[in-house]
């Protein structure tokens, strides 16, 4: 038996070590050499005894006590923290992420585990909802009519290379999972699989510590198309989540459309999230916010689903201040190593066709620095009618980049902003002298995201009730859910409606005495 921060390259079918037929190697991005050990690829097999596991298993996991499931969430934190430097040590290699970086993204991750605990127990979740028998209504009588929301089956989750705790093996879509009460089968990202297998082993300790079914957590590492296209087609799988590409979401969303029963996919995609710098701000103080620009778009080596690919501005704004602190700031910020050869090559190549667009002016480039996958940070400036003009410019470009966009008049701003795709966030800077201004846009923004931040930047994102981390197409496949945040729970439940069943046999969150102490809404009164 292995002890939880040993890595051994397996596949974690439940309980289980498993063994593939081929290996790859994890990568240190900083150096390009190859990782010792090496890891089994999961294949075809693996997912058919997972998912069987996970169908095992969702019976009893489902319908666990609140306060069981709530310690299993917080017995899973508890394991991650017990991995101590080893789990820190790991991640910096495969990822090139900087220690105090990765040591926050696990506060997040045991932080969120921890958040979800207390979601469960408190209950509201449930949404327990009784409408009572009216016998003597007429012309007919109302029978007893009572709903609770319940898992939705086995889950699939798909980790992200970007955040290789926070979003990958026990980040947001396994609590949200593990809070509803669905088993999980996640799918390795091959950018960080010693990483994910420590992860995975401490989830796995916990599942067995809690006494839970050995089926609530699987683990398949792999680097091919194949395994997570036989796990989103696996009848067992009922529901998915993922952040990532928007190709890699939109093949995964395909795939479960064309299954004989369909299933939702919760892909958090693309987004260029928009800011736009407003006259009287950009006058007062932009000097700050040049500098705070340049911050946030170099964030990370510009490797975050939020950062500010573009910003927004009128002609005729007083930008010299703004200008020039971004030209300095940018100028003295390094090259950063970015996660994997295959983000820097589409970096590159991106930044090489923004700035070979004939309307696309440099503004000013960051520093190069010797070493494989460094990424040089970049400011752009185009044209409002260029950039309405062209799909190419109004792209994702996933790393340290950012392109400023002039508009000539409110209108033709307004426009720029009705022509861009879904979006997870916009940003406003403003002062009180443009507050008509910005009411005149925000009905439009509303339209386009899923937060809109007034003053502030959109890299950095709180786990909280009120946060929604998704937004319209492409930024996710469902514009109506959010992957962090306790709202996410609700995209592995459904509801279901109990019509006349006698007190002993409703679920108990559902009976007269409410011996769960749920919040209910009991006659359309919410009742705590
Ligand atoms: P990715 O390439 O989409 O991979 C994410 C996961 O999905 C991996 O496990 C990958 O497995 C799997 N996958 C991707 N395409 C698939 C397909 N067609 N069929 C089955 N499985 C598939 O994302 P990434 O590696 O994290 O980053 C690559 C690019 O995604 C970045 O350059 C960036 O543009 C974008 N990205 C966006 C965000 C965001 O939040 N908006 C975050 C991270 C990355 P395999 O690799 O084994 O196929």
């Amino acid at each position: 038996m292995s002890s939880a921060s040993e890595i051994t390259g397996a596949i974690l079918v439940g309980s289980e070590d498993r063994r593939g037929e081929r290996t790859f190697t994890a990568i240190d991005p900083a150096t390009g050499a190859a990782l010792a050990p090496a890891f089994q690829e999961a294949t075809a097999e693996h997912v058919v005894a997972a998912c069987s596991l996970a169908a095992e298993a969702f019976g009893s996991f489902s319908e666990l006590g609140l306060t069981e499931r709530a310690s299993f969430l917080e017995c899973v934190a508890d394991e991650i923290m017990g991995l101590g430097d080893a789990l820190i040590n790991r991640a910096m290699a495969e990822t090139a992420l900087p220690r105090i970086r990765l040591q926050g993204e696990r506060a997040r991750t045991v932080g969120q585990l921890r958040f979800f605990a207390g979601v469960v127990r408190e209950g509201a979740w449930i949404d327990a909802t009784l409408d009572g028998a009216l016998p003597d209504r007429t012309p007919l009588p109302r029978p007893d009519l009572r709903r609770r929301h319940v898992a939705v089956g086995p889950v699939a989750v798909f980790g992200a290379s970007n955040f290789p705790l926070a979003f990958s093996v026990a980040g947001g879509d396994t609590a949200a999972a593990f809070a509803a009460g669905c088993p999980v089968v996640v799918k390795g990202h091959p950018a960080h699989p010693g990483t994910g297998e420590v992860v995975a082993r401490a989830v796995r300790a916990a599942v067995a510590k809690c006494g839970l079914p050995s089926g609530t957590f699987s683990y398949l590492p792999g680097t091919t198309q194949a395994l997570g296209a036989a796990l989103v087609a696996d009848s067992r799988i009922r529901a998915v989540g993922f952040t990532g590409s928007r190709a890699g979401g939109l093949a995964l969303a395909r795939i479960a459309a064309q299954r004989p029963e369909p299933i939702p996919v919760f892909a958090e995609m693309s987004s260029i999230n928009p800011v736009i710098l407003f006259p009287a701000a950009a006058r007062s103080r932009g000097a700050q916010l040049g500098r705070d620009y340049v911050a946030s778009v170099t964030l990370g080596a510009g490797q975050f689903c939020t950062n500010p690919g573009v910003l927004l501005y009128l002609d005729g704004t007083d930008l010299d201040a703004f200008m020039k602190a971004a030209r300095t700031a940018m100028s003295g910020c390094q090259a950063q190593t970015m996660l994997t050869p295959g983000i820097h090559a589409n970096f590159s190549q991106a930044v090489g066709r923004l700035s070979q667009h004939q309307a696309v002016q440099d503004v000013v480039q960051g520093q190069s620095v010797e070493g494989v996958n460094r990424a040089q940070g970049g400011l752009f400036v185009v044209d409002a009618a260029q950039f309405a003009a062209d799909e190419i410019l109004r792209q994702e470009i996933f790393g340290p980049s950012s392109l400023m966009v002039r508009a000539a008049s409110l209108e033709q701003l307004s426009n720029v902003v009705d022509a861009l795709e879904g979006q997870l966030t916009a940003t406003v800077l403003f002062d009180d002298e443009d507050a008509e201004l910005v009411s005149t846009l925000l009905p439009r923004l509303e339209r386009k995201v899923g937060r809109i931040i007034g003053n502030g930047w959109p890299t950095g994102v709180e786990v909280c009730h009120s946060m929604v981390h998704g937004g319209p197409f492409p930024a996710t496949t469902d514009g109506r859910s959010t992957s962090v945040g306790s709202l996410a729970i609700q995209r592995f439940l459904r509801p279901v409606c109990y019509q006349n069943l006698p007190d002993k046999l409703l679920p108990a969150a559902l009976r007269n005495e409410n011996p769960l102490k749920v919040m209910r809404r009991v006659d359309g009164k919410v009742v705590i």
